[in-house]
């Protein structure tokens, strides 16, 4: 008998797979997609799985990528998922994992019932929790796809087409190891130096469109010492490219003042996590998605979030993605939940895009 959504999401969520630790879980769907919807599955270096689905009732031969991520949030080990009046729910002190594997579900079964689909390529990555780091190294010259649809956003209505630019900073001052008590005039505070170049540099949010953040500082070894050394990780994001990258300097230079002021020294390495994309409201695949939300008897809404996605990546990789929902909330928490109507819901509008894009 053929197991229902409900019963995929449940297999998928009790074999873990927290960031890192994904490929017990993929090597299932490898076999899964394999056995089921014959794929033919491939692993690229770096453990993504591309499963390339050939067309049914179809000759078109230009393929849509469909993706979601493998990996979790933790505490994601020993997940027992509980069914109550058409709600899942985890039973224990354990996330759920809707997110995404609810997406990677609705997949499933959407190519598993559609009568008919052009050549599909479902790309499941992994560390996406952790920094996108799946779809940045995916080996992208596996797949042929110009067109995708990452299922990893909430709502079923929603259709995330942009995002922002995200710039992450590891700052390490410099200054000079002294007795505190005997002879403080011998030393420089790199925890004061640290402390001027950050209540001088613009935090928060700067403009509505553009944040900045310290997040975290460590500094410093006895109470009694001078403090030689302070690590801060800092990061600033915005819609707006331009506005990230005067940020991220103005944040450089506050600390390349202060340390030169104090004489202390200043290490600075930024790091460009993913740049600001927005895909045209006029865009084939944002038009295709609409038309499918529709076709479910749903409004369709556009929406540019902060954060990073894996359609973010792969749209500045030369793959048009936009973000659908998985339709579960609370993520990352151990009251995440998801409904069976919203799994059947968000798996009939990947059906609908794909049937119709035979
Ligand atoms: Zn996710």
């Amino acid at each position: 008998m053929t197991k229902t959504i409900v019963d995929v999401f449940c297999d998928f969520v009790q074999i873990g797979s927290e960031s890192g630790d994904e490929a017990r879980f993929i090597s299932y769907l490898q076999d899964l997609f394999t056995s089921k919807l014959d794929a033919n599955c491939m692993l690229d270096e770096y453990g993504n799985l591309i499963a390339r689905v050939p067309a049914k009732g179809s000759t078109k031969d230009e393929p849509i990528l469909l993706g979601a991520h493998a990996d979790t949030v933790k505490p994601g080990k020993g997940i027992k998922p509980v069914v109550e009046n058409g709600v899942i729910r985890s039973a224990g002190e354990t996330i759920l994992g809707a997110d995404d594997k609810a997406g990677i579900a609705e997949i499933f079964e959407a190519v598993r019932s559609a009568t008919k689909h052009p050549p599909l390529e479902i790309v499941i990555t992994r560390g996406e929790e952790v920094g996108l780091l799946g779809a940045k190294n995916l080996d992208v010259s596996l797949v042929r796809a110009k067109m995708g649809f990452i299922i990893d956003g909430e709502e079923a209505d929603t259709i995330v087409i942009g995002g922002p630019t995200h710039i992450s900073l590891d700052i390490e001052v410099i200054g000079k190891a002294a007795h505190a008590g005997m002879e403080p005039e011998k030393g420089i505070s790199a925890i004061r130096v640290a402390s001027v170049a950050i209540s001088r540099m613009p935090l928060g949010r700067i403009d509505e469109e553009t944040t900045a953040n310290v997040g975290t500082i460590h500094g410093g070894m006895i109470r009694n010492g001078i403090p030689e050394r302070v690590k801060i990780q800092a990061e600033c994001r915005s819609l707006n490219d331009d506005k990230a990258m005067r940020q991220a300097e103005a944040m450089r230079s506050a600390f390349e003042e202060a340390a030169r002021e104090a004489g202390a020294k200043v290490q600075i390495a930024t790091e460009l996590e993913y740049r600001a994309s927005r895909t045209s409201e006029d865009a084939p695949v944002v038009k295709i998605a609409q038309e499918a939300i529709r076709a479910v008897g749903l409004t369709p809404r556009t929406e540019v979030i902060t954060g990073g996605t894996d359609a973010l990546v792969l749209s500045g990789r030369g793959i048009a993605a936009v973000v659908l929902g998985y339709g579960g909330s609370a993520a990352h928490t151990e009251q995440e939940q998801i409904t069976q109507e919203a799994l059947e819901a968000s798996s009939a509008v990947i059906k609908q895009i794909i049937e119709h894009a035979a």
